[in-house]
């Protein structure tokens, strides 16, 4: 965590800040460990030490557990942004003079960034410097990526389970609440999100909530999932055939989706541009004359959150480096008709890829 630390701080420098208020709970996690749901992180540009995190008193125990000594740690009010910030700021810039104070202009609501600049008053210039954690969250460690492909492998095995159950004639909602439940008992902390099952013409909305509605034979059925284990999210969308009996329209779009998405997937390695990633994709589509029926970017980070950077998009500006969890998971969807997407996540490496996720993608009919 300290090395963390020491990044962003490196970073804060770059902006020219003293200092850099931490407010969004994600980032705070990442950068301390601790995981209580109020706390504010002030990091100093030139240490000594890590930094400065404040919480309240029902969290003293928690932050003993999970965070170095390194940090200093104050027991504020439970109002921190305001008299938390105010009361302690003695301790946290013991320097005379005004403080150039990098606050997260992403995250901070206007009513909060108030409430600091009064706390603060004549001794801190408030800059607004977001984005300066999420290029850092972007690569990931060997950790973090144990986490994700832990969770992937999870979730893989409680789709397995929910299949062999059979999906014909079971609700949207029903399959849904039964993936949910497998995760959890298999051991996932929660969920990445609320999975998405949408059968038939529904699978034409790409986050198309479950529905009390019977899924039927000779229909597709879209499934996104994913679950959380010690904070890391996994995402992956398989889309089957229930039964036979699928129009041929359909089925040559399956395969041409899946076609596009082990060719992007191949172009996953480390010195790529994300929208060039993007591109192949897109192109395959495309080409078929489903272009406009691909209406989202192709992937996106995955980590503590379930959406982050890089984005793999036409408007992307990243490019792929060693540490990147990302999704590829391009679509074609018919309003109206059927929809088709194929996830996986992937890990970029020194000299290539290594897939999270393990299950089969080819055309398969399920009961
Ligand atoms: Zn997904
Ligand atoms: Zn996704």
């Amino acid at each position: 965590m300290i090395g963390r630390a020491e990044r962003l701080a490196a970073a804060v420098r770059e902006r020219d800040l003293d200092l850099l208020l931490v407010s969004n709970l994600v980032h705070v996690r990442w950068l301390t460990g601790f995981t209580g749901s109020n706390a504010l992180v002030v990091l100093s540009a030139d240490g000594p030490g890590a930094g400065t995190l404040l919480t309240d008193f029902r969290y003293v125990d928690q932050v003993a557990e999970q965070v170095s000594g390194e940090w200093t740690v104050i027991q504020a009010t439970q109002d921190l942004i305001g008299p938390g910030l105010g009361e302690h700021l003695g301790r946290i810039w013991p320097v005379e003079g005004v403080a150039r104070f990098g606050f997260d202009d992403r995250s901070l609501t206007v009513n909060a960034l108030e409430r600091v600049r009064e706390a603060l008053g004549d001794c801190a210039q408030l800059v607004p410097a977001g984005g300066l954690v999420e290029p850092l969250r972007e690569i990931k460690d060997a950790g973090e990526a144990r986490r994700v492909r832990e969770a992937a492998r999870l979730a893989d095995r409680a789709l397995l389970e929910v299949i062999e159950r059979g999906l014909a004639g079971r609700s949207e909602v029903a399959v849904a609440l039964d993936l949910e439940m497998t995760m959890r008992t298999l051991g996932a902390q929660a969920l990445s999100f609320q999975p998405i099952v949408a059968g038939g013409a529904r699978g034409a909305l790409p986050h198309g909530e479950p529905r009390n509605v019977a899924i039927e034979s000779g229909s597709l059925v879209t499934i996104d999932w994913g679950c959380r284990l010690d904070g890391y999210c996994s995402d992956c969308t398989r889309t089957f055939a229930v039964g036979g009996g699928v129009e041929d329209e359909a089925r040559a779009a399956y395969d041409l989706v899946l076609h596009a998405q082990e060719s992007s997937l191949a172009a996953v390695a480390p010195g790529v541009e994300c929208r060039d990633v993007d591109a192949v994709a897109r192109a395959i589509i495309d080409e078929a004359g489903y272009g406009d029926r691909f209406g989202h970017g192709l992937g996106h980070g995955v980590g503590l959150d379930i959406h982050e950077g890089p984005r793999l998009s036409r408007l992307s500006e990243a490019t792929l480096a060693p540490g990147m969890v990302v999704t590829v998971e391009p679509g074609v969807y018919l309003p109206g008709r059927f929809g088709i997407r194929i996830e996986d996540l992937v890990l970029v490496t020194n000299d290539g890829h290594e897939v999270l996720n393990g299950l089969p993608k080819g055309y398969q009919e399920v009961e």
